[in-house]
């Protein structure tokens, strides 16, 4: 399976987030790709693929325009200010308040976020087009008859809605390959998103369309971060109703509650019968991660990769969440692996 990655994504370093009260160090980190690199090179996954430039048009055709923007001179603001530490959201507006993007950048940081996720650094406008690129170069591989391919992003998408970043996510890589795949011909697609948390923003982008199914598979929104979408009373709307499929499950769930959540998902996936499927590929489940409260044990992720590959469809994995940086790579490693014996 061919493993598209890039460099770029180191850019996107040193940022910081607001966890339980306090400022920490991001969790999201560049290390995790270094271990997946050393994992997937060990067990001879690849060949490694560079990206290739796509531009913005497709990036577009998910996310507002106004929002892209921002992102581009996000810190080219921030600094302007004097500022010479990381850019992080602190303010954000109520219901009942006017949704106007303001002229200071730290009113544009909470205008364009739900969260304190969104760290900017240097380098994060580069890494995040870069993760877009890595992603579309996948769907690059599928269109041309590749049965299977891994998309390397860092940082993160699935929490990135049209407009907004939040929850280390900016550009929603998955989003921007699944709507090109449409472009490209596809009459249906179906994204599994396999991450330890709700993947909103890939719901609220295709919450209205028939032609994208959604299933998530996370904890409890509940109990668990992004807490306001997530819940099993979802399935879409107007034209999309019957297309998004949410499966929560409680802190604690080990693989067999789990693994039953995941059949129930690929029986909603068989029914669109998609002519492509993206796999949204988080292994924060994993039971020792250090932010998350599922207890998945590494060999449960050869189970995930065999079970996807018995809906016999080109699939495109899209690397999401997964912050045990010591076991990270073995668990992608896993899934991959699981998925071509299967
Ligand atoms: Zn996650």
């Amino acid at each position: 399976m061919k493993i598209i990655h890039s460099p770029r994504h180191l850019g996107h370093s040193g940022h910081v987030e607001l966890m339980n009260g306090q400022v920490v160090p991001a969790f999201e980190k560049p290390e995790r790709v270094a271990m997946i690199l050393r994992a997937v090179g060990e067990r001879q996954l690849g060949p490694f693929v560079d990206p290739q430039a796509h531009g913005l048009d497709p990036v577009l055709k998910v996310h507002d325009a106004d929002f892209i923007r921002f992102l581009s001179t996000a810190w080219e603001l921030w600094t302007a200010d004097g500022r010479d530490f990381p850019a992080l959201p602190s303010f954000w507006k109520a219901p009942g308040m006017r949704s106007i993007e303001p002229e200071s950048i730290d009113g544009k940081l909470g205008h364009f976020s739900f969260d304190a996720g969104c760290c900017m650094v240097a380098g994060t406008w580069d890494a995040v087009q870069a993760g877009a690129d890595i992603a579309l170069t996948g769907v690059d591989l599928i269109s041309s008859g590749e049965k299977a391919a891994f998309a390397l992003c860092r940082p993160p998408g699935h929490h990135a809605h049209a407009g907004t970043m939040g929850g280390y996510c900016f550009v929603n890589n998955a989003a921007v390959a699944a709507q090109s795949f449409i472009d490209r011909g596809a009459a249906r697609v179906a994204i599994l998103d396999v991450d330890y948390h709700h993947g909103n923003g890939t719901q609220s982008i295709f919450y209205a369309r028939p032609d994208v199914l959604v299933c998530n598979i996370h904890a409890d929104p509940m109990q668990e971060f992004p807490y306001f979408l997530g819940y099993a009373d979802e399935p879409g709307e107007g034209p999309g109703e019957g297309f998004n499929a949410n499966f929560p499950l409680r802190w604690g769930t080990d693989y067999e509650g789990w693994g039953a959540a995941l059949d129930a998902a690929c029986a909603r996936i068989e029914a669109h019968a998609p002519d492509v499927m993206l796999v949204s590929l988080g292994v924060d489940t994993y039971k020792d991660d250090p932010i998350s409260q599922f207890k998945l044990d590494s060999p449960d992720y050869l189970k995930i990769g065999a079970r996807i590959a018995k809906l016999a469809r080109p699939t495109l994995f899209v690397m999401e969440g997964g912050y045990a940086v010591e076991a990270i790579g073995t668990n992608v490693a896993n899934t991959l692996e699981g998925f071509e014996q299967g």
